[in-house]
């Protein structure tokens, strides 16, 4: 009879995260596939378990996959780990669930520690309808169609993100959504230094200006406000036109005001362009 794949997530920092029910997964599997074992030996040895480990990252994941998966149809049980938090969201884990799955296999998810689920709920943002986008691409041209793809999106986002690329994705938030947009940066979750800061885009990118970022990083970024009703147009059309008044070139008056009032860019463009 076929084995089984467990998907064990482990703590993103607190190691009293981990589940009683984690720690008897990993206990009774036959083996512990890791992104990293030298990382997950330190979790066996706070729950006092020695068992057989082999790697399972992206860069040998074509070729390990299949070897698990033999494995597992030879009858063996193996607990999928990754360095922290919950298996294939975000990391290779998902290539080998996708394998096991379509061989038939069963494979059975533990609920547990993750970093998009604790930034969302911590962010004090709407949770009742979000998107998850993950790592944006490295490609610069890819970045923008990504987020290009996302100006309209009325959905609470969440980004993961590496310290060394934060200063540059939140200028691509920045052009993307606006400086006025609310952001929750949630760094260094369920650590020593856990920080959450609730503010704009505009904020973060003056405080990440003065301050080299540290640490890991989950960016939770409010959607574009709901769409307008007449009585929103009408305030937009008049903010645009104080901004024109002001000196503001066409275009930046209509986004500017848009942002603000949450009605679409285009739309408010053509009403001040026709008067
Ligand atoms: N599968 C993992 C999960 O969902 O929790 C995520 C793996 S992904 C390769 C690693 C990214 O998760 C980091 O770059 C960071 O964006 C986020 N992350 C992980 N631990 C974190 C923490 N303690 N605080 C903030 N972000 C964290």
């Amino acid at each position: 009879m076929a084995g089984k794949l467990y998907l064990v997530p482990t703590p993103i920092g607190n190691l009293g995260d981990i589940s009683r029910r984690a720690a008897e997964i990993l206990g009774a599997a036959d083996f512990i596939a890791a992104e990293d074992t030298r990382v997950t030996v330190k979790l066996l040895n706070h729950l006092e378990l020695r068992k057989p480990m082999t790697a399972y990252h992206r860069h040998n994941c074509e070729t390990a996959g299949p070897v698990i998966l033999g494995r597992i149809q030879a009858g063996e049980t193996c607990a999928l780990v990754t360095d922290a938090g919950t298996p294939a969201i975000s990391d290779p884990g998902e290539d080998l669930v996708a394998l096991c799955a379509a061989a038939g296999v069963e494979v059975e998810a533990v609920p547990g520690p993750c970093a998009l689920t604790v930034a969302l709920s911590v962010s004090g943002l709407p949770t009742g309808r979000f998107t998850f986008e993950g790592f944006l691409p490295q490609n610069r041209k890819n970045r923008r169609a990504q987020l290009d793809s996302l100006a309209d999106e009325e959905r609470t986002m969440v980004f993961y993100e590496a310290p060394h690329k934060l200063r540059a994705t939140l200028d691509d938030l920045a052009d993307a959504f606006g400086p006025e947009r609310p952001l929750a940066v949630c760094r260094e979750l369920t650590k020593l230094h856990e920080e959450v800061l609730r503010f704009t885009i505009g904020e973060a990118q003056a405080r990440y200006a003065a301050q080299e970022p540290r640490g890991e990083f989950v960016l939770v970024v409010g959607g574009r406000p709901a769409q307008t009703e007449e009585a929103d147009g009408e305030a937009a059309l008049a903010r645009a036109e104080r901004l024109r008044r002001e000196g503001l070139p066409l275009k930046r008056a209509a986004a500017q005001a848009a942002e603000e009032f949450g009605v679409k860019k285009r739309w408010l463009y053509n009403q001040l362009a026709g008067q």
